[in-house]
């Protein structure tokens, strides 16, 4: 008889900003496959999930994936129901509606690895303050570039694991960096970014280096804060072929930023300021290559004759990318084309 490790994951229920959570089951003679998976419970009263007094809250497996770092293990993704079956509010997968996987999502994926000694990211002394901003982005050398072997060590176990990622690089502060997970599903792309985000942080551990993913942890100061840009198509904008199209899609988002912005990850208004490659939380903008908009029409669609995606600009690194792309998901529908 063999033993497997099962880590079923879920989100707990902490407001605004909700964390990883996750626990062991032991099968045995396991098939590797998601329909034998069983469901499982665990107390919510521990997770702000539910009252002590009725505290079981049920695991509904959703995507597996193997799990390089550990003997005959494997990841497991869960959605969070009540104990009558029913999703709970906390659960925004289930809010997704896009069952027939016609709307593709590439989240890129910015943090900060942060040092626990001091208190800052690495790369920063213990008193003040690294150079300015400037040479860190794409860098190479130990001058720019921090913290390499927990980044490299994370792209392994994501490949490893089967995740889609499609790159990674340092970003504009010093200690940011970023990875761009893509898949053909909005379920399937905010179950693998919260897969990265999982094995990002347990790698973490090893270096005792925690992921800041707050998108403004350094405040005020003058260095970047942290995105999570949603690119996005569906079936409708990868086959256009139309500027009025897109034109008519990105306008359904104008009467809209508050929704959006409800979803797009707490504290953004200290990212969103205009300054920093961001727009202000204040305005709607699009534009062709436009860095500065809400939603960037990436330079290819154009040149492609008006066909191909959308990058919505606004997203924060510690959103959660179910809520996010439920939410486009539905404005997108929502254009009268
Ligand atoms: P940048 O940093 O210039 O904004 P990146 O290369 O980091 O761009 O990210 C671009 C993202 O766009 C990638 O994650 C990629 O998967 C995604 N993408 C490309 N084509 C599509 C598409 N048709 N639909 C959705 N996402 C797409
Ligand atoms: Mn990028
Ligand atoms: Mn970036
Ligand atoms: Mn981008």
């Amino acid at each position: 008889m063999s033993k497997s490790k099962l880590e079923y994951i879920w989100l707990d229920g902490y407001k605004p900003t909700q964390s990883l959570r996750s626990k062991t089951k032991i099968e045995n003679d396991f098939s590797g496959k998601l329909e034998d998976c069983a469901m499982w419970s665990f107390d919510g009263s521990s997770t702000e999930q539910a009252p002590g007094g009725s505290s079981d809250c049920l695991l509904k497996p959703v995507y597996i994936i193997p799990d390089p770092q550990r003997k005959n293990g494997y990841l497991v993704m869960c959605e969070v129901l009540n104990a009558d079956g029913t999703a709970h509010e906390s659960n925004g997968r289930a809010t997704i509606e896009d069952d027939d996987n016609d709307f593709w999502f590439g989240f890129e994926q910015e943090y900060f690895l942060w040092d626990n000694e001091t208190n800052k990211p690495l790369g920063f002394p213990a008193n003040g303050y690294p150079a300015p901003q400037g040479p860190y982005y794409c860098s190479v050398g130990a001058a720019n570039a921090f913290g390499r072997e927990i980044i490299e060590e994370h792209l392994d176990v994501c490949l490893d694991a089967g995740l889609n990622v499609e790159g990674i690089n340092a970003e504009v502060a010093a200690g940011q960096w970023e990875f761009q997970i893509f898949a053909k599903g909005a379920k399937e792309a905010g179950d693998q970014i919260w897969l990265g985000r999982y094995l990002l942080e347990r790698i973490g551990e090893k270096y005792g280096v925690s992921i800041n993913w707050h998108c403004k942890p350094l405040g005020a100061l003058d260095w970047n804060g942290s995105g999570m840009h949603a690119n996005f198509s569906n079936g409708t904008l990868r086959t256009a072929g139309s500027k009025d199209t897109f034109d008519k899609i990105c306008e359904a988002f104008r009467p809209v930023v508050k929704e959006h912005i409800e979803v797009y990850g707490a504290d953004n208004h200290l990212r969103l300021t205009g300054k920093h490659e961001t727009a202000s939380i204040h305005d709607f903008s699009y534009g062709v290559s436009d860095r500065g908009a809400s939603i960037r029409i990436p330079v290819i669609v154009p040149a492609k004759g008006w066909s191909g995606y959308l990058e919505d600009r606004r997203p924060n690194s510690a959103a959660d990318p179910y809520k996010v792309a439920a939410r486009i998901i539905k404005t997108v529908k929502s254009a009268v084309i």
